[in-house]
C-alpha cells in the first residue's frame, strides 16, 4: 500500500461556550483505496499569526508522504518530526499524521488500532468533564448549571481549572457538595493557568482541600520542577504533570515531583511516541492518565484506541471534546455512557468523514481570529 495524496481541510467547530476552535482534518490517499483520517486539534491554544499556512503545509507533507507505505510507520515520522513541519504546532502535524498512518494500517488489516498496540484491556474509560477558570461571579452558577446539565446525562465527574480567583473556586466547590454531594466526583484541580509559585499552591490546596478531590495537576508552573517536589511533599494530595517526552517523565520522577503523569497525544506527536512514555511511567512508579487538547471525535479516538490498550492507565481521564463541541466532522461521533468514553471498535480509528460536515465546517485557520 502507498500513500498518494494528502488532503488538509481547516475547520471551525462551536463549543457549548459560544468559543470558537480551528482545527486541520488530515486525509491520507492510497493507492488501495484505503483513506487514513488524522486530526489537527484545536489551534485555539495558538495564536493566529503563529498557525501555519495550510496549503504550504498540505505541499510540503505531499512531498514528504506521497509514495510511502502506511506500515513504514516508525520511519516515516521520524521523517516528519526531523522536518519540524508547522513550526510551533510541530507536535500537532506530528500527531495528526501518527493517527492517519494507524488509522490506514487498521483499515488494511481490518482490525481497530487498539489491536495494533496490545490489544484492548479496557472497553470504557472513564472521563471527566472540564470547568474552566472562573473570572466573574456569575461563572459560579452558570458552571453549577452545566454540572447539573451533565449530572444528567449520566457525567458524574469534573475537573476544575482553578487560582484564578480562589474565592470564586471556593464558591463553586461549596455549591458543588451543598447542590449534588457525593453524586459528583472532582477529578482533579488544575493550576495550569494560574499564576502560582509553590507556597502560593500549597496554601491554596490546603484551603481548598475540604472539598474532596482525587489530583492536583500543575501546581506552579512558575517554580519549576524543584517547586513542584515542595508542594508534593507537603500536600497530601497526588501530583500530576503534562510531559512532552519519556525523558520527561524520568525528569520529574527523579526530582520526586509527581505521582502521576498526564499523557496527551497532541503534545507527544502521536500513539508511537506516547507507548514509550507508558512504560517508563510504569518503570519508575509513576501512574499514568489520559489529558486533551480538545479533540474531535477522530482525535478523541486516538486517545481512545490508546487507553484501551494500555495496562497502566491509572486514573480518570480527560478527552470529551465531542461533548464540549457542538460539532464534528464524522458520521458518528465517539460515544459516552454513564460519564465514559466508549472506545471505538470500527477498523482503525472506527471514524468516517462526512463530507457535507466538512465541507460546511470548512474555514481559513485564521478567520475571525483577529485581534486574539
Ligand atoms: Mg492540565
Amino acid at each position: 500500500m502507498k500513500i498518494t495524496d494528502v488532503t488538509l481541510t481547516p475547520v471551525h467547530t462551536r463549543r457549548e461556550t459560544g468559543l470558537v476552535s480551528p482545527h486541520v482534518i488530515v486525509e491520507l490517499a492510497t493507492d488501495e483505496g484505503l483513506v487514513g483520517l488524522g486530526e489537527m486539534s484545536d489551534f485555539g491554544h495558538i495564536p493566529p499569526y503563529m498557525s501555519p499556512y495550510v496549503e504550504g503545509l498540505e505541499a510540503a507533507l505531499k512531498e514528504t508522504l506521497v509514495r510511502r507505505d502506511p506500515f513504514d510507520l516508525a520511519r516515516t515520522e521520524e521523517l516528519v518530526r526531523q522536518r519540524h513541519f508547522g513550526g510551533s504546532s510541530a507536535s500537532l502535524v506530528a500527531c495528526s499524521i501518527d493517527l492517519a498512518l494507524y488509522d490506514l494500517q487498521g483499515k488494511a488489516l481490518g482490525r481497530p488500532v487498539y489491536d495494533l498496540l496490545g490489544g484492548k484491556v479496557r472497553d470504557r474509560i472513564p472521563v471527566c468533564y472540564p470547568i474552566f477558570a472562573m473570572r466573574n461571579p456569575e461563572d459560579v452558577e452558570q458552571n453549577l448549571k452545566r454540572v447539573a446539565d451533565r449530572l444528567a446525562e449520566g457525567h458524574t465527574m469534573i475537573r476544575l481549572y482553578f487560582g484564578l480567583n480562589l474565592d470564586l473556586d471556593e464558591a463553586f466547590l461549596d455549591g458543588v457538595r451543598q447542590r449534588f454531594g457525593k453524586q459528583v466526583q472532582i477529578k482533579s484541580l488544575d493550576a495550569g493557568g494560574a499564576p502560582f509559585n509553590w507556597q502560593q499552591a500549597i496554601q491554596a490546596i490546603r484551603r481548598l482541600r475540604q472539598y474532596d478531590f482525587m489530583l492536583v495537576e500543575s501546581p506552579c508552573r512558575r517554580s519549576g520542577i524543584e517547586g513542584m517536589a515542595e508542594v508534593r511533599r507537603q500536600v497530601d494530595v497526588p501530583i500530576s504533570e503534562h510531559v512532552g517526552s519519556a525523558a520527561d517523565v524520568l525528569r520529574l520522577a527523579q526530582a520526586n515531583a509527581v505521582d502521576i503523569i498526564n499523557i496527551c497525544l497532541s503534545s507527544l506527536g502521536g500513539i508511537y511516541l506516547a507507548r514509550p512514555v507508558f512504560a517508563v511511567a510504569q518503570a519508575v512508579g509513576v501512574a499514568c492518565l489520559i489529558g486533551t487538547t480538545q479533540e474531535l471525535s477522530i482525535g478523541t479516538s486516538g486517545q481512545a484506541q490508546l487507553g484501551a490498550a494500555m495496562l497502566n492507565l491509572d486514573y480518570p481521564c480527560d478527552p470529551v471534546g465531542p461533548i464540549l463541541y457542538q460539532d464534528d466532522v464524522v458520521r458518528q461521533r465517539v460515544r459516552y455512557e454513564q460519564g465514559h468514553l466508549i472506545v471505538p471498535s470500527g477498523p482503525g480509528l472506527g471514524m468516517e468523514i462526512d463530507r457535507d460536515l466538512l465541507h460546511s465546517l470548512r474555514r481559513d485557520l485564521f478567520a475571525d481570529r483577529i485581534g486574539w
